[in-house]
């Protein structure tokens, strides 16, 4: 993967940053991500945030052998902590992380999301948490994608800001991918499903019960069954 051609995750990722969007891409290593934005001329100025002194080099070095300087500023930071009000941020991306994490950096400088209008968030474990978190943050899902890359399965949420009523099941599986059912979704449930049957097994022959995660194992194994039958 580089700046020309990006990963299929990334591309993914990408095509849900709006046309001449200001973005500010969080946790963005070698700024890949930006920097393919900036010379398709998709964006009209980005940041590239990075909180790791040696990813935050790769970016830098990535930006300025681009010629991409003048759109693209790099900066040393621990998350929203890289945008500045006169940035003027409109779309963030946070993608390669887990879902708490990305989670934990919107909790964290709420006042940076003030004038943003799409988060394009790609976790790579603990959709279920983000989602529910995104949803009880007044955060609508307004598109999901689902995507298998190297034997690996990604999911993409985009949110944007708005109230939606969304049960349990909605927010495990994803209002979106559930509705849409494709091939790698179901690969995916159909592998947890296993994965969850043998948890369960082990919790029951555990030597002190836990009542509360055998329930809560039963009924997401009970979700899986419904919505892949
Ligand atoms: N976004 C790229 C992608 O999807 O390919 C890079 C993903 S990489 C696995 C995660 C990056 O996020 C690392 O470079 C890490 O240093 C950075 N990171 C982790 N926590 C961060 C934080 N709180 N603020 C900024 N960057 C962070």
């Amino acid at each position: 993967m580089n700046s020309e051609k990006l990963s299929k995750r990334l591309e993914k990722v990408a095509s849900f940053v709006p046309k001449n969007a200001r973005l500010a891409d969080i946790g963005s290593d070698h700024a890949y991500l930006p920097v393919y934005l900036a010379k398709s001329k998709q964006i009209s100025y980005a940041i590239a945030g990075e909180v790791v002194a040696g990813p935050f080099e790769s970016a830098r070095h990535e930006v300025e052998s681009q010629a991409l300087t003048s759109k693209i500023q790099v900066r040393l930071a621990n998350g929203l902590a890289a945008i500045q009000p006169d940035d003027q941020i409109n779309t963030i991306t946070i993608a390669g992380m887990g879902g708490q994490l990305i989670s934990e950096i919107l909790k964290a400088n709420p006042e940076k999301l003030e004038g943003v209008a799409r988060l394009i968030l790609q976790p790579n474990v603990g959709e279920y948490g983000l989602r529910r978190w995104l949803n009880q943050n007044n955060y609508k899902i307004v598109a999901e994608a689902i995507l298998q890359e190297h034997q690996k399965i990604y999911e993409v949420i985009i949110v944007e800001k708005g109230n939606q009523k969304l049960t349990e099941k909605a927010l495990f599986f994803g209002p979106f991918l559930m509705q849409e059912k494709s091939t790698v979704f179901i690969e995916k449930w159909q592998h947890e499903l296993l994965n969850k049957k043998r948890i369960l097994e082990k919790l029951k022959q555990a030597k002190q019960i836990n009542e509360l995660k055998i329930s809560q194992f039963n009924q997401e194994i009970c979700w899986i069954h419904e919505v892949i039958q």
